[in-house]
């Protein structure tokens, strides 16, 4: 999470640091500030709060004038959000920006107060610049060395000396860092927006690589100082695709993306009519090698793998088990060579997914990974790798990132269903097809938006709100409820529908909104009769279905119909309505939609 940046060339450093800063505002952070070099000194400007708390500082302080500094968006994991716990840290020798979590801080802490130092916040990033101080000898390369080998956890630093005024440093190891490269001027940064308005040619830095930008280029070398010769890649997106466009939100411009999204991403795999991942190494002899399949991801994704995991079974009949990443890397899981791991992060940098990879990988397994960003931590280290092809995700709530995962656990799930004879061709066509029209089924979906927004004004006084389903239908609402907590900061559980009287009913109180989603049909008349009983209980339904069918209007309040697909395929249209809703809640609610409190775009801390 947070953000870094730096720079070298001939602009107003500055400035150049605020506006990229703002690019990344997206990763969540709750301080800012920036260390630039002015006459041949380090000042530091830092405050609590959002950037423009920063500038206004800085114009009433005095702007740092110079062309070569690093700044920085924290997101707090040591020490509460405070102006002193803000980065830069460091002295006048050395200040550095950091991201991710020093584990042994308080051991190297201990040892730097043996020596004489003080320490003034609270945070883990303040040892390690007080660290590099101590080992600093006149040779940043040396003493970037001596720290990378003792420090341990995650870390993207950025780094200045006082006594090479014209220079920053970077070196990462899980946190991702890109470097940057223009016309007489270089940068380093946490994410490719960040540099998109200057230039759209980068490198990646792999772990432990350190970047010295000096007189506006960049060089990369190993931890020995080895230089080191990269590819350079270039951005396929431009800033414009990173912006609103017209919408007043991110996450309502993503909603209505997804048509476009799912097209981009279901299309380049389809040959002749039949779903063919074989570009990304999933051969059909690979797929049907695999007894057990395992999905772990965290969030959002998670419960795309939910999906995933109802799709696959029904279809293939191979065990499907979905874990939460964090819980999956210390339940000791059995794993071999016959099972396959799909690792699911619109981000790539996921810390708890990140981790997941890595212990499959060492217990044998074969591993997948379904991501959005190109050439990210996970997206690299997975055996096989199938891109979404969302576009940047801006919106802190994932919506175009879900529909674009689901639709790939289809594609994976009809290939594996027609390779292990489960299906024949002609039934795996004909899922296809509906797949591949799945962009204007979403479009007839997105003209509900009205209807949404007048059922969102039913919802924001409410203080808690079930959503229930079986099946397909209970997979997608944990995903509607999460939806809704994270930006309307309303209380939400889903429920699978049978399991309410078992204990929840009796938190069905007059007036209590449920939402009900049933779209499978052969669910149908269980689910409606679970929605009877909380009726009785005075709920205020929300019935999310299939368009041709009439509900009975005594027990429901709301009716949202649905265009219909194959029940199987029914997640991608019903999902829509859900994302709507806790949208305009949120935008009734007066929240800050894009950036909900307290949460992060891209979790890359444990
Ligand atoms: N662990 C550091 C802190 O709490 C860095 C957090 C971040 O990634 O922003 O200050």
């Amino acid at each position: 999470m947070c953000g870094i940046v730096g720079y070298v060339g001939k602009r107003d450093c500055t400035k150049v640091l605020l506006d990229s800063l703002a690019k990344l505002e997206y990763r969540g952070y709750d301080s800012a500030g920036v260390a630039v070099f002015e006459n041949s000194e380090i000042k530091v400007s830092k405050s609590k709060g959002r950037l423009l708390e920063l500038k206004n500082k800085l114009e009433n302080e005095g702007w740092i004038d110079g062309c070569c500094g690093i700044g920085h968006t924290r997101w707090a994991t040591h020490g509460e959000p405070s102006d002193i716990n803000s980065h830069p840290h460091g002295n006048r020798r050395v200040s550095i920006v950091h991201n991710g979590i020093i584990e042994n801080y308080q051991k190297i802490k201990k040892f730097l107060e043996k020596k004489g130092y003080t320490f003034e916040s609270q945070t883990d990033t303040e040892t390690v610049a007080k660290l590099l101080d101590y080992y600093y000898d006149g040779d940043p390369m040396y003493a970037i060395r001596r720290v990378v080998a003792e420090i341990e956890g995650s870390y993207a630093l950025g780094m200045v000396f006082k006594e090479f005024p014209n220079a920053v440093y970077a070196v990462r190891k899980d946190s991702p860092l890109i470097v940057g490269v223009g016309k007489d001027e270089a940068f380093v940064a946490s994410d490719v927006p960040a540099i998109l308005e200057y230039t759209k040619d980068y490198y990646l830095l792999e772990r432990d690589e350190v970047v010295v930008l000096k007189n506006g280029k960049a060089e990369i070398f190993d931890i020995h100082g080895m230089k080191i010769e990269k590819e350079l890649q270039t951005a396929d997106f431009d800033l414009e695709a990173a912006e609103k466009g017209g919408y007043p939100h991110f996450m309502l411009k993503e909603i209505n993306e997804q048509p476009n999204a799912v097209k981009t991403t279901v299309t380049p795999r389809i040959t002749d009519g039949m779903p063919d991942l074989s570009e990304c190494g999933l051969t059909p002899e690979r797929l049907t090698r695999y007894k057990n399949i395992f999905v772990v991801a965290c969030g959002t994704a998670m419960h795309a793998g939910l999906v995933g995991k109802y799709v696959i079974e029904q279809l293939a009949r191979v065990p499907v088990t979905v874990d939460v990443a964090s819980e999956f890397r210390y339940r000791d899981p059995i794993l071999c060579d016959e099972d396959l791991v799909i690792l699911v992060s619109q981000s790539g940098e996921t810390a708890d997914t990140r981790e997941a990879l890595r212990l499959s990988k060492e217990r044998g397994a074969d591993t997948l990974a379904i991501v959005n960003v190109k050439g990210s931590s996970i997206a690299r280290a997975a055996d096989m790798v199938i891109y979404t092809h969302a576009g940047p995700e801006i919106s802190v709530a994932s919506t175009k990132a879900y529909m674009v995962q689901i639709s790939v656990f289809y594609l994976l799930a009809f290939e594996l269903a027609y390779a292990k004879e489960k299906i024949d061709r002609e039934e795996c066509m004909r899922l296809t097809k509906q797949l591949l029209r799945m962009p204007d089924t979403i479009n007839e979906v997105l003209q509900k938006s009205e209807q949404c927004k007048y059922i969102a004004s039913k919802l924001v006084n409410a203080g808690n709100l079930l959503y229930i389903g079986r099946g397909l239908d209970y997979a997608l609402s944990m995903e509607g409820s999460l939806k809704l907590k994270e930006i309307s900061y309303i209380h939400s559980e889903s429920y699978a529908a049978g399991e309410l009287k078992h204990g929840t009913i009796s938190l069905v109180t007059d007036g209590m909104p449920v939402i009900a989603v049933a779209t499978q049909r052969k669910l149908y008349e269980k689910t409606f009769s679970n929605v009877e009983e909380v009726k009785s209980r005075g709920a205020m339904v929300i019935f999310v279905t299939h368009e041709n069918i009439k509900a009975d209007s005594k027990t429901v309040d709301y009716v949202i119909g649905l265009p219909s697909v194959d029940d199987i395929l029914m997640p991608m249209p019903a999902v829509v309505p859900l994302q709507l809703i806790a949208y305009y809640t949120s935008v009734l609610k007066g929240n800050d939609v894009d950036k909900p409190r307290n949460l992060a775009k891209s979790v890359t801390v444990e």
